[in-house]
């Protein structure tokens, strides 16, 4: 980041300059350049702009809206580019953060049954999702199930809603997987060849009959298939090729949920 403050040039004609206070100026910084007038007709500095479009990021957004209230119309990337005279590390910066926060949005958003718009989930452990704009229209909470894309039925914070046919695939597999047996490791019984792992919740399955340990390749945390805790706290008390001193761990009936 430059220490340098931006300022506009008053010669340059492509821009329309305001007598205004500066509009996106929310932490009071006065900044000296000249004002101009933004698409939406909101009033900024180059230096405000840039702070304000560089929290959006931070915040997790990847589009560019104005801060004003009432306002919130969106800014093209190419506008806000010459408008916050982005450096070349702030280009950097903003397009793969850009980039970055779009993917996860994707990732995290489906398309509510009742108004056909995407919502973007908050909390990933739970399956029944409020919908915003059908809860205004329709004056009432109204959630949606994220696995079955239905309107949600049943209890709140269940493994599947009460519509016919809404049961979660993973836990299905978790339930019905071949038990694995070890050939070096004596007397474990009833080991599932398939678990979610503990940390991350990605299902894996165990090929070796050797060793109880597996690294996921997701989180990258080595744990115990046996008795499902870090293989640190495992061998502790146990050898890798040796019973655990706790037992089998029973089969999982829901999915760890990743908190980074
Ligand atoms: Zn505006
Ligand atoms: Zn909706
Ligand atoms: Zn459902
Ligand atoms: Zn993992
Ligand atoms: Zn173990």
């Amino acid at each position: 980041m430059s220490s340098m403050e931006k300022s506009y040039n008053l010669r340059d004609r492509t821009l329309r300059f305001v007598d205004r206070e500066d509009e996106m100026d929310f932490l009071y910084e006065e900044f000296s350049s000249p004002r101009a007038e933004m698409s939406c007709g909101h009033a900024v500095t180059p230096m405000s702009l840039t702070n304000w479009c560089r929290r959006l990021l931070e915040e997790g957004k990847s589009k560019f809206v104005c801060g004003q209230p009432n306002c919130n119309r969106e800014w093209p990337y190419v506008e806000v580019r010459k408008m916050a005279l982005l450096t070349p590390e702030e280009r950097e910066y903003f397009e793969s953060t850009m980039a970055l926060n779009a993917a996860r949005e994707c990732f995290n958003s489906k398309t509510c049954p009742g108004c056909k718009f995407l919502v973007t989930r908050k909390d990933e452990s739970n399956l029944s999702v409020r919908c915003q704009i059908c809860t205004v229209k329709k004056g009432r909470p109204y959630e949606f199930c994220w696995q079955c894309l239905n309107k949600w039925r049943g209890q709140p914070n269940a493994n599947h809603c009460d519509n016919d046919g809404c049961i979660n695939q993973a836990l299905k597999t978790l339930r019905t997987c071949p038990e694995i047996v070890f050939e070096s490791i004596k007397n474990v019984r009833g080991c599932p060849s398939i678990r979610a792992c503990p940390t991350c919740g990605s299902l894996l399955e165990h090929t070796s009959k050797y060793c109880k340990s597996i690294v996921c390749p997701r989180c990258k945390v080595k744990f115990c298939f046996v008795c499902l805790k870090i293989m640190t706290e495992c061998t502790k008390t146990s050898g890798p090729y040796e019973p655990c001193s706790s037992r089998v761990a029973p089969r999982q009936t829901s999915i760890p949920v990743w908190h980074r």
